[in-house]
């Protein structure tokens, strides 16, 4: 049985309804996964909140006070892209947990997948992007110190780059950063992954499957990483309110399940999150995050 991970607060944020964060797709998307027998209630483990311990292990101390105190700067905030709320720290606190969640899970059964996660746009001391903390990053040094694992390798296909886990991978040797994105996209300007690949603007499934491919054949043989983090962004859609891609919904599947079956073949563990998807047709959207869920029930 896939292991899944939701936590109510994920949609809870409390945000003006006008507010561009589609906050209500994460519980769709679990009614959408239940309502098309493609999870059934049993699968889903809930996470607490995140230790305040492993926060400031990833983010500067003052970052975390702030944020926690409600204190931060209006500029910061603005910067953030979210109001500073309880609701907003909460649901945070939540997806951090979650995605650490995912990784434990993963290396038990080989996979897992959390129906939040992807902040990448968080720095060490500062949020952007409607990113607070950044889970990939904390999840990636929880699960290399919990499990004692040599590298593990962040595989980000968000239609942006994960600026935030290219800086902050750069303290740690053995976490791989890896972003596949569009060039012409936030954020303006790019911070250096370990392997960044760049697509134009309107790039269609045959390239960008290509691409796929040899960039995740190429980290894997390279880095060799004993868990994979997969950021499985749909922000790269055609329809997409945010992405400048050309992708189809079937895409979106082989890329999903062309990630999932080489990790599956080669036994190396891999932790799904869904990451960015924009649009402001619920059931669209709920589609294109579903097929990471769809690809994975066919592979284990
Ligand atoms: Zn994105």
């Amino acid at each position: 049985m896939l292991p899944l991970i939701y936590h109510a607060s994920y949609s809870q944020l409390a945000l003006p309804l006008h507010h561009r964060f589609p906050q209500f797709k994460y519980q769709q998307l679990y009614q959408y996964l239940i309502d098309n027998q493609i999870a059934n209630a049993e699968q889903f483990h809930q996470p607490s909140a995140v230790d305040r311990h492993w926060l400031n292990q990833i983010h500067s101390p003052d970052y975390v006070t702030q944020l926690l105190s409600l204190s931060l700067s209006s500029q910061a905030v603005r910067r953030m892209g979210l109001p500073l709320t309880p609701a907003v720290i909460e649901r945070s606190l939540h997806s951090v947990s979650g995605t650490m969640q995912a990784c434990d899970l993963a290396i038990q059964h080989g996979i897992a997948l959390q129906l939040s996660g992807g902040y990448h746009h968080a720095h060490y001391d500062f949020g952007s992007g409607y990113c607070v903390f950044n889970d990939l990053i904390a999840s990636a040094v929880h699960a290399k110190q919990s499990h004692d694992l040599s590298r593990v390798l962040i595989f980000d296909c968000d239609v942006h780059q994960g600026d935030g886990t290219a800086t902050m991978s750069q303290q740690y040797p053995d976490v791989i950063s890896c972003s596949i994105h569009c060039q012409q996209n936030f954020p303006a300007r790019k911070q250096q992954s370990d392997i960044d690949i760049e697509l134009p603007k309107g790039t269609q499934d045959s390239v960008y499957l290509d691409a796929i491919k040899q960039t995740l054949d190429l980290a894997i043989r390279f880095y060799q990483p004993e868990l994979i983090i997969y950021d499985a962004g749909v922000d790269v859609h055609h329809d997409d309110d945010l992405g400048h891609f050309d992708i189809s919904t079937q895409g979106i599947y082989q890329r999903d399940h062309l990630v999932l079956s080489t990790a599956k073949k080669l036994e190396i563990p891999i932790a799904c999150v869904i990451g960015g998807g924009y649009s402001k047709q619920p059931q669209a959207l709920s589609e294109r995050h579903a097929q990471v869920f769809i690809a994975a029930s066919t592979i284990w």
